[in-house]
C-alpha cells in the first residue's frame, strides 16, 4: 500500500516502540510520571514557554487551549478553514460555550490583519467579548511568515486579546522556513503541537503556554477526560520523536515537491497553487472523474483522500520509489 491519505497513518518505529517499553512511569494525574514530565519541559523548552501538558489529541488540546483563553459568551477569532473551527466537531460552541468568528483566508492561508480587526468587538453588550485570535500554521500545508505572524501579534498585544496558535504541524513550517520552532512560537501565548502527524507517534499533542495558562488548562483536560495515568509509556514516543524525527520532515517536504512535478506529466490534473505545501499537496481534476480515479488507485494499493480537490500527503514511510509507482499508477488510470 502507498498510502497518501495522511502522515496519520505511520507505525511506531523500533527505536521508538523500545523507548516506549523501557519508559518510567508514574500516576500522571498525581503528576507523578517522569517521562510525561520530561516531554513536557523538552517542549516547552523548544516552543519558549514556561510550560507544557500533554493530551491525547490534537482536538482536546486545542479545545482546552480555547477554554483556558476564553469563557462562556467570549468570541475567538479564526479561520474558516482552520481545525478548531471546522474539524473539531464544534467543540469550542458545544463545550465551552465559546462563539467562533470565522474570517475567510486569503490565498496563502493567512487571515487578513484589516478584516480580523474589524472583527474585533468592541465593549458593548450587544457583543460577544472578543478574547483570542486562533491561526493555524501550516494550514492546509502552507507555512505562514514570520512578518505576518509579528503583525498578527501586535494586533492582539493593541487590542489586549490572546494568540493561539495550533501548530499541529507547526516543526514543518519550522524545517520549511529552517529555524528553531521557538522563531515561530515565542510569538503566541499557547501552542498545541501533535506528535502523531509527521512526527509520527502513535498519539499525543502537548500544548505550552505560561504557568498560569497550563494551570488552568489541567483543570479543564482533567474535565474533559483527558487526565492520564501511567502515560510515560506514550510520552517516551514523543521523546524519541522529538530526538529523531524533526530534521526529516524535509524528507517529506522534498517527496510532496518531487510528487507535485511528476503530476505535471498528466495533463487532466491541476496541482492547486502550482505546487506542494510542506508534506501536502492538494490536486483537481479537469476530467472530475473523482470517484473512478480513487476507486482505480486503492485496487492498485495507492491511496489517497478522495475529497475535491485530492489531498495527498508524504510522510515516514513514502519514499521516492513510492511516488513514482503512484505517478504510474495515476497515468494508467488516465491512459
Ligand atoms: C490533526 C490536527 C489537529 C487535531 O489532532 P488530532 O490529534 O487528530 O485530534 C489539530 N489541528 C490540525 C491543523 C491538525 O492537522
Amino acid at each position: 500500500m502507498i498510502d497518501l491519505r495522511s502522515d496519520t497513518v505511520t507505525q511506531p518505529c523500533k527505536g521508538m516502540k523500545s523507548a516506549m517499553m523501557s519508559a518510567s512511569v508514574g500516576d500522571d494525574v498525581y503528576g507523578e510520571d517522569p517521562t510525561v514530565a520530561i516531554l513536557q519541559q523538552k517542549l516547552a523548552e523548544m516552543t519558549d514557554m514556561e510550560e507544557g501538558l500533554f493530551f491525547p489529541s490534537g482536538t482536546q488540546s486545542n479545545l482546552v487551549a480555547l477554554l483556558s483563553h476564553c469563557q462562556r459568551g467570549d468570541e475567538y477569532i479564526v479561520g474558516q478553514n482552520a481545525h478548531t473551527y471546522k474539524y473539531e466537531g464544534g467543540g469550542a460552541a458545544v463545550l465551552g460555550s465559546i462563539q467562533p468568528q470565522p474570517i475567510e483566508h486569503a490565498s496563502d492561508g493567512t487571515l487578513d490583519l484589516a478584516k480580523v480587526r474589524a472583527a474585533i468587538k468592541e465593549d458593548d453588550f450587544h457583543f460577544a467579548n472578543t478574547r483570542l485570535l486562533a491561526l493555524e500554521n501550516t494550514i492546509g500545508g502552507k507555512t505562514i511568515s514570520l512578518e505576518y505572524i509579528e503583525r498578527a501579534k501586535q494586533l492582539t498585544q493593541d487590542h489586549g486579546i490572546g494568540f493561539h496558535l495550533d501548530g499541529a504541524r507547526v516543526f514543518n513550517a519550522a524545517v520549511e522556513l529552517d529555524v528553531p520552532v521557538s522563531t515561530i512560537t515565542q510569538h503566541f501565548d499557547s501552542v498545541s503541537i501533535c506528535l502523531s502527524k509527521g512526527l509520527g507517534t502513535p498519539i499525543g499533542s502537548v500544548l505550552c503556554g505560561s504557568h498560569e495558562m497550563i494551570n488552568r488548562a489541567r483543570r479543564w483536560r482533567k474535565m474533559v477526560g483527558g487526565g492520564m495515568r501511567q502515560v510515560g509509556i506514550l510520552a517516551a514516543a514523543g521523546i524519541y520523536a522529538l530526538d529523531n524525527n524533526i530534521a526529516r520532515l524535509e524528507e517529506d517536504h522534498n517527496l510532496a515537491t518531487y510528487l507535485g512535478e511528476k503530476l505535471t506529466e498528466i495533463e487532466e490534473i491541476e496541482l492547486v497553487d502550482g505546487k506542494a505545501h510542506t508534506n501536502i499537496l492538494f490536486v483537481t481534476l479537469r476530467s472530475n472523474n473523482y470517484t473512478e480515479l480513487g476507486e482505480y488507485a486503492s485496487q492498485r494499493g495507492l491511496l489517497f483522500s478522495s475529497g475535491e480537490p485530492i489531498r495527498m500527503v508524504t510522510h515516514r514511510h513514502i519514499t521516492k520509489e513510492n511516488i513514482d509507482q503512484a505517478v504510474n499508477i495515476l497515468k494508467g488510470f488516465f491512459a
